[in-house]
């Protein structure tokens, strides 16, 4: 269990302590989970509507549960409500079906746009061309909450300055003041050093 390194990892390499860890837990149990629980960690992260929902259902209340995966229109219905953060906004169809269905439940769905930052052949994340339309857009929708920006830097490549690319975007747009999520286990100290607000990280957690 690497989570309290990992912790004061962040800490280190922050400074100012404003760094969020995500605990990844997409590919891990119940039990594994409760271990990094019972260390004092309360924001966990999964990529699929039904592993969130069942962990959610099973885990204490106290947890909160960000999604980081695509998600389809048809699974936003069962996952608002019970999600913290959802990481992955990243159309304008998708938006309507989370403001439909938020309404619906009376709540205010909090999300983080998803770019494009990796610029390939990444199918999905609004392209920085359309960052600031997309987030003005969003804004008129009531029961949406953005609250920043989440992208991630492509495997195998310096990750550096796709990180800067994401921070400049970041800074000049509407939701500066929010949270800029990027790092995950291979990459999140590069993500720090380039001004990241939330990491994401699996698997060094659990290894
Ligand atoms: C799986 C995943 C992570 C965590 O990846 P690790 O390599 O396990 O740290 C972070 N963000 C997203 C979007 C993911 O899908």
């Amino acid at each position: 269990m690497q989570y309290i390194k990992i912790k004061e990892r962040i800490k280190e390499l922050s400074k100012t302590d404003n760094v969020d860890l995500i605990c990844v837990s997409k590919y891990h149990t119940i039990e594994e989970i409760k271990e990094v629980y019972d260390l004092g960690q309360r924001d966990f992260g999964e990529n699929k509507v039904q592993d969130l929902i069942l962990k959610a259902d099973t885990l204490p209340k106290d947890i909160k549960w960000h999604l980081l995966g695509h998600l389809q229109t048809n699974k936003v219905k069962a996952v608002v409500g019970k999600v913290h953060l959802i990481h992955s906004l990243d159309s304008i169809h998708l938006a309507e079906e989370i403001q439909k269905q938020s309404e619906k439940q009376g709540v205010v769905t909090n999300c983080l746009v998803q770019v494009n930052s990796t610029m390939i052949a990444d199918r999905f994340g609004v392209p920085y061309e359309e960052l600031d339309a997309f987030i003005d857009e969003v804004s008129a929708f009531k029961n949406i909450k953005l609250m920043g920006i989440m992208g991630m830097a492509p495997k195998d490549q310096d990750p550096i300055p796709y990180f800067q690319k994401l921070r400049q975007a970041f800074e000049n747009s509407k939701l500066k003041d929010g949270i800029l999520s990027m790092g995950m286990s291979a990459d999140f100290e590069q993500a720090i050093l380039c001004g990241s607000t939330m990491v994401r990280i699996g698997r060094i957690i659990f290894e």
